[in-house]
């Protein structure tokens, strides 16, 4: 039974001690924001969105089926670097945030785990994080165990200066004041600028600062790269580079604009890689590289994210290099996932994830020395529809099976099945499930077994309190800025248990 593996894979870490002939490797983890796997030149996309990319895969192992935790960037990060799905770590969205007793009192955020970051951490490695989104700031619950968290490419509303005094002057209204603003921070302004570069050069900057002051001391550094979300509004050279047809429809023209981003974040990418290079660090740092969801161009009906789970929203690329550690030119069938990320950094560094980790450790996978087994993979996601009461999404994908399922409130789970061997992209309406039957019942069964494994990992993870905080005006604005739509403070859904996502979590059953 998979579910049982799922556990098998915990205790599985314990004895994760990998080769490491050079002493502990240096990690190094990339995120890139909406990275669709079928738009990479190394997934057999027919643009060369990314030759940097590729040749990571070229030098190490690649993994063709690879599943996101959910369907946006704050659950899907927390799953990457907790090792745990989003019913255990407990984050579904940012109203979790905006929650207020009847006298007003924030309401605790439901939120546990354990970052991988915090493990490393403790186990001597140096740690730092780089990112452009604010989803990934302190106030989300990112950041433990990070020597460095540090924001760049901030915007007008997300600048810890700028923000504050842009809407102090929006108050007043006075507009020869809003303009001088503009004029002051024309780089903040502009909504198209592209944040890989920064985020890149300061990559670099604090390796180099890291491998000056201690030459001994491994590092875990983190990069959340965030130019392939919209506004897809590549720079040049890059925007010139992929063009759709003249009279193309204007999802085409999105697609093109889109693979010239990720053609950007791959030049960024280039820039570090040969960097590790010249500084010989290339041979003993375990690269990770994976999306933290992917990107809809209306192949169920919508664009963006956030939205649905099917295969454009979930399947990510996961591409690892690690000279000294990892065969090159490997593709391994089967399936892998976010949820495996953490386990397999640990695993890098001999060291032990605290807690319960519901993710495997994919090196003995990559270097073939065991066959990649049919687990169980999850995607979950809440979306709010003008209701107090989620639709609730739900991903299960075991082998060539996913079952892509939906419900609200109490309501009976319904879906679509694919049959990924027959149709790898998972296009078209799927198979209608009929869970009145046989089929109802698995899932039951399934569903069961997932609920006991949730609930135990839950009680043994204490809550964090570092999530705490509640959203400011600011805070909200980028939301909004970001394409959100802008969630309100709710009052009227406590709840004095928990339960957990596939139960409906928090929040209430009926409007
Ligand atoms: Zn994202």
């Amino acid at each position: 039974m998979s579910l049982l593996l799922f556990v098998a894979l915990a205790a599985c870490l314990a004895c994760g001690k990998s080769k490491t002939p050079h002493g502990r490797p240096n990690l190094l983890l990339v995120s890139v924001d909406c990275l669709r796997a079928d738009h990479l030149s190394c997934y057999g996309y027919a643009r060369e969105t990314s030759p940097a990319i590729d040749q990571l895969a070229r030098e190490g192992v690649r993994f063709e089926h690879a599943f996101s935790a959910s369907g946006w960037t704050v659950p899907s990060h927390l799953s990457m670097l907790t090792g745990l799905p989003m019913s255990v770590h407990g984050i579904d969205d940012e109203r979790l945030w905006m929650r207020y007793d009847e006298e007003g009192h924030q309401l605790p955020v439901p939120m546990r785990g354990t970052f991988v970051s915090e493990v490393l951490h403790e186990a001597g490695y140096a740690t730092a994080g780089f990112f452009t989104a604010g989803w990934l700031g302190t106030k989300y619950g990112f950041g433990p165990g990070f020597d460095t968290w540090e924001r760049l490419g901030y915007r007008f509303y997300s600048h810890p200066v700028v923000g504050p005094l842009y809407e102090k002057i929006k108050a007043t209204g006075d507009v020869a004041q809003l303009k001088q603003l503009r004029e002051t921070y024309p780089e903040l302004f502009d909504a198209h600028r592209p944040s890989t570069p920064e985020t890149v050069d300061r990559a670099i900057q604090w390796v180099e600062q890291h491998e000056r002051a201690d030459a001994g001391q491994p590092f875990f550094l983190f990069m959340h790269l965030f130019d392939a979300h919209e506004p897809y509004a590549p720079p040049p050279p890059f925007d010139q580079l992929f063009q759709a047809a003249p009279g193309a429809k204007d999802i085409e023209v999105k697609k093109a604009a889109y693979d010239g981003e990720i053609r950007g974040v791959d030049a960024g990418l280039a820039r570090l890689f040969a960097r590790l290079e010249t500084l010989g660090l290339a041979e003993n740092t375990l690269i990770v590289l994976t999306g933290d969801h992917g990107e809809e161009f209306e192949e169920h009906g919508f664009g963006s994210h956030r939205i649905h789970l099917f295969c454009e929203n979930i399947h990510v690329p996961l591409v690892m290099r690690w000279p000294a550690g990892l065969p090159a030119g490997r593709a391994i069938g089967g399936n892998a996932g976010h949820i495996d990320i953490a386990a397999t950094l640990c695993a890098a560094a001999g060291v032990k994830m605290k807690g319960p980790v519901l993710g495997t450790d994919l090196l003995p996978i990559a270097r073939g020395e065991v066959e990649n087994s049919a687990r169980l993979y999850l995607s979950s996601l809440s979306l709010f529809l003008n209701s107090t009461v989620p639709q609730r999404y739900l991903t299960l994908i075991r082998g060539d099976e996913m079952r892509v399922l939906n419900t609200q409130g109490t309501a009976p789970w319904a879906g679509v099945r694919f049959d990924l061997a027959q149709n790898p992209s998972g296009s078209g309406p799927g198979i209608p499930l009929d869970l009145g039957g046989p089929e109802g019942e698995r899932l039951q069964r399934e569903l069961a077994e997932l609920r006991k494994l949730f609930l135990a990992a839950r009680a043994a993870l204490p809550a964090r309190g570092e999530a705490a905080q509640s959203l400011s005006p600011s805070d909200l604005e980028e939301i909004k800025a970001t394409g959100y739509a802008g969630a309100e403070a709710t009052t009227a859904n406590a709840r004095a248990s928990e339960r957990l996502f596939l139960d409906g979590g928090v929040w209430p059953d009926k409007p």
